[in-house]
Order: structure tokens, then C-alpha cells, then sequence
């Protein structure tokens, strides 16, 4: 099938590649020329796990190409997949959904022949349905299908999310893109994908119900690890007893710092602005963002008490700085909040990420990237795990520990307090009692 892309991000760069190696034509099409530009090089834009190799290998098979001309690719495609960003709207927190409705004008006049029109995109409920509004004013109903296929991939994870995912939703109100659809994805089906085809407002509102829980799932076992702070319980032996349970499952139950992220933070404050245009009340996610947002002070307030409140001058090496591991994404990082606040009262700050510098902190005084891990954790005060790379997960740290009153705060708990505490390190985790 000829498949059109639009929006080469996370979302659309894995999900064109991965179409093109089941044998599709695919064009990625993007309006960042630069970005572009790298991609026909055959230069990744993203850090993603195994993407360069299959990106190489389809521009090679002539099924994968790049382009900035939309109208073109449109005209040339079948199959369209609207793949740009959805992020909060500024002051508010509805989605802004100026990036979609930006192509859909495009589509309106591109439309040469039938077409299915898929927001892979997370996008509110009844956006399908303004699409098509807007598809409607100057084409027949013939010519296009407005259909919702929300993606569920991780970053990080996103290639074998892709090609062995746990369920392909499918929301669509005519049974000829269903079926065609339910084609593109039969090579995934009969590795044992479940397919699942529903109405389009229900697939569009599958994705936020679904992150929503997540997020609800992170926030849970936050809350429940400061219980276990104040009494004394490790909060691993907690989520290793709940997770064995079927009906709650083990994983998104680790407790850890804020969530993150491109999507949770922005699609469950988007849905609870949803359930609110149509007067209706998501408490439960509501305080979800609530407590969310606290957590990053709560984790701060933990380093001052652990640095006695004296931050000024204090050395840190702050150990990973995107949201999680495997991905180089910066979107809503809890470090955005906690590395500014510490910069603020005077520490000196060096971080190390295995994605390298970020731009972010260009502006924080006493912030400076680390070329490597060893160079971070040089004479310092204080050490914060914050990301769960495998890089971190097996230190030496007597190696690298020269003064033995360096703290380690562990904010993932990557380590065995026990184990610490015999190697007669400084180490301090979550949820895991105040020592
Ligand atoms: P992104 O910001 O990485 O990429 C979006 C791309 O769209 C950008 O490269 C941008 O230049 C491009 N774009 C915007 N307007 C365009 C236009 N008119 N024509 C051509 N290109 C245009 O975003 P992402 O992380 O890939 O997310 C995309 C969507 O998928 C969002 O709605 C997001 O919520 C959803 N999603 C993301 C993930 C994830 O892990 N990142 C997972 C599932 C769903």
C-alpha cells in the first residue's frame, strides 16, 4: 500500500519505518526541512533504539523516502497517517490541536482520489469528526475516510512496541477502511496483535482513557512509597506484592520521580478539559495531575533535608536527565524542575545523560554537562540517580568516591539499600524509609 506519513517525530518516523519494512511504500513527510534533509542522509534525528538500521535498510529497498512537499505526497499516497504534535495549548490545558487542523486544511485540497485519513496523533474526543468537517468543504463524502488508529508505542521500546503490540485500535464509522486497515495490519495480526475495531470517538478516547490510567498507576505507587517513608517499609516488597496480583499487574508500579514525558503530563490534563467541555468530572485523574505536580517539590524537599538545607556551593552530579531511559526526549523531565530549583539556591551541578548535552540548561548558572560518567562523579557532594538507564544500574561507586561523606540519593532505587549500607555508602532511595 502507498502510505503517507505526516509528521516525522517520534511517532512518525518509527511507525513510517516499521510500515515500510512489512513491505509498504511509505513517504515520511515532515515541514522541518533540516530535519529532512538529515533523515535522506540517512541521519537519525531522534535517539531510538534500532531505528538507524531499518531506516537504512527500507531507504535501500526503495520503500522508504523523505519529502517536505506535502500536497505531493499526499496525492501520491492511499493511506494517510496525521502524526504531528497534540501539546498543551499555552495558559490552558486543552490540547492544542492547531498542528492538526493545519493539515487537515492541506488534505482539503489535495485529495486527487479516495483516501483514508488516519489521526494517529492522540487527539480529543469528536477531533475525527471536526476533520471531517473541514475535509467536507470542498470534497464529496466519497472521496475520504476519517478513521482513528491512536498509537500506543514507548519510547525507547517503540520499534518491538510497534511490531508486536498488545492491541491495534481501529475507529472507524465505514466498513471499507476497517477492512482495508485490518490488511494493513494482518502481517501484525497474525503474529498475534489483537485487533480491535471500534467507533471512531471510542478509539480517540481509548488513548487518553488509557495513558490517564498509567499516569493514575505512577502516581498511585508514588503516594503509597511516602506512606512507606514514614513508617519504615520498603516500598519494592509493597509493589512486588501488589503486582503479583493478575487484576493490577506488576508493571507502572515502581515507585520513582514524577512522570514525564510527552504524552502523560499533556493527555491527562487534555482529557480532564475534555470531561469538562462536556460537564462532566475526572476527579480522579484530576488529582492525579495534582499530586504529580507536587512530586518533584516532595523529591527536592527530600535533597535539602538531605543536604541539611545547606544547597549553596554544594557539588551534584546529577545522573540521567531525560523523563526515562532509552529515549534523548527532554518533554516535562522531571529535571526540568528539580536541576533550575537547585541551580537557583546555589549548587553547582554537573549532569551526564548517555544522549549527551541538552540545550535546556544552557541558561542555569552553574549547570554543565559531563562528558562522561566518570567525569560527572568527580569530588562531589551529592549524587541523584534520576533516569534508569543501564549505565547506572551497576556502579562501582567505591571506585569512583573519594570523600566518604558523598551522599548518594537514588531516586529510582537502582540499588539495595542493604548492600549500600555494607559497602558503607552514604545511600539514600525512595520510599524505602528515611535511611
Ligand atoms: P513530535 O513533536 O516528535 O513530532 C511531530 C512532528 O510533526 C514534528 O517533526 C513537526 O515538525 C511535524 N509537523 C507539525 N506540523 C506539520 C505539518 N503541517 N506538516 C508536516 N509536519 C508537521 O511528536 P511525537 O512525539 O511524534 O507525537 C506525535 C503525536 O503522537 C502526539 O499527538 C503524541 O501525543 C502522540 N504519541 C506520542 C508518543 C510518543 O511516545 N512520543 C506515543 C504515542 C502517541
Amino acid at each position: 500500500m502507498k502510505l503517507c506519513m505526516i509528521g516525522t517525530g517520534y511517532v512518525g518516523l518509527v511507525s513510517g519505518v516499521c510500515f515500510s519494512d512489512l513491505g509498504n511504500e511509505v513517504i515520511c513527510v515532515d515541514k522541518n526541512l533540516a530535519k529532512i534533509k538529515k533523515l535522506q542522509s540517512q541521519i537519525i534525528p531522534i535517539y531510538e533504539p534500532g531505528l538507524d538500521e531499518l531506516v537504512k535498510k527500507n531507504i535501500k529497498n526503495k520503500r522508504l523516502t523523505f519529502s517536505n512537499d506535502l500536497k505531493n505526497s499526499i496525492r501520491k499516497s492511499d493511506i494517510i497517517f496525521i502524526c504531528v504534535g497534540t501539546p498543551t495549548k499555552k495558559g490552558g490545558s486543552s490540547a492544542d490541536l492547531s498542528q492538526i487542523y493545519g493539515v487537515a486544511k492541506e488534505l482539503c485540497s489535495s485529495l486527487n482520489k479516495f483516501k483514508i485519513i488516519i489521526t494517529k496523533s492522540t487527539v480529543p474526543v469528536t477531533t475525527g469528526d471536526e476533520i471531517e468537517k473541514i475535509l467536507s468543504r470542498k470534497n464529496s463524502k466519497k472521496k475520504f475516510s476519517v478513521v482513528s488508529n491512536p498509537e500506543f508505542l514507548r519510547e525507547g521500546e517503540a520499534i518491538r512496541d510497534f511490531v508486536y503490540p498488545d492491541r491495534i485500535v481501529v475507529g472507524s464509522n465505514d466498513k471499507r477502511s476497517n477492512r482495508i486497515l485490518r490488511n494493513l495490519y494482518s502481517p501484525l495480526i497474525a503474529k498475534g496483535a489483537k485487533y480491535v475495531h471500534t467507533s471512531r470517538r471510542a478509539a480517540e478516547l481509548i488513548k487518553y482513557a488509557s495513558n490517564a490510567f498509567l499516569a493514575t498507576k505512577i502516581t498511585f505507587i508514588n503516594e503509597i512509597a511516602n506512606l512507606c517513608e514514614k513508617i519504615n517499609i520498603n516500598i519494592d516488597d509493597i509493589s512486588i506484592g501488589m503486582g503479583l496480583d493478575q487484576r493490577i499487574g506488576s508493571r507502572f508500579l515502581r515507585a520513582g520521580p514524577a512522570y514525564g514525558g510527552s504524552c502523560f503530563p499533556k493527555d491527562t490534563k487534555a482529557i480532564t478539559s475534555t470531561a469538562d467541555k462536556f460537564k462532566t468530572n475526572l476527579s480522579v485523574i484530576k488529582s492525579v495531575i495534582k499530586s504529580n505536580d507536587n512530586r518533584s517539590k516532595l523529591l527536592l524537599k527530600r535533597v535539602y533535608e538531605i543536604l541539611n538545607n545547606k544547597i549553596k556551593n554544594k557539588k551534584i552530579s546529577f545522573l540521567g536527565v531525560t523523563f526515562k531511559a532509552n529515549t534523548d526526549d527532554m518533554r516535562d523531565s522531571s529535571s526540568l524542575k528539580m536541576i533550575p530549583d537547585l541551580s537557583k539556591k546555589g549548587a553547582i551541578i554537573r549532569y551526564y545523560d548517555p544522549t549527551g548535552y541538552k540545550v535546556e540548561f544552557k541558561k542555569n548558572k552553574n549547570v554543565e554537562f559531563a562528558k562522561s560518567l566518570t567525569k560527572c562523579l568527580e569530588k562531589t557532594d551529592l549524587i541523584i540517580i534520576h533516569t534508569e538507564w543501564n549505565d547506572f544500574k551497576s556502579l562501582d561507586f567505591k571506585k569512583f568516591i573519594k570523600n566518604k561523606k558523598t551522599i548518594i540519593f537514588d531516586m529510582r532505587n537502582l540499588y539495595s539499600s542493604q548492600v549500600m549500607a555494607k559497602k558503607k555508602l552514604n545511600y539514600f532511595s525512595v520510599g524505602r524509609g528515611l535511611k
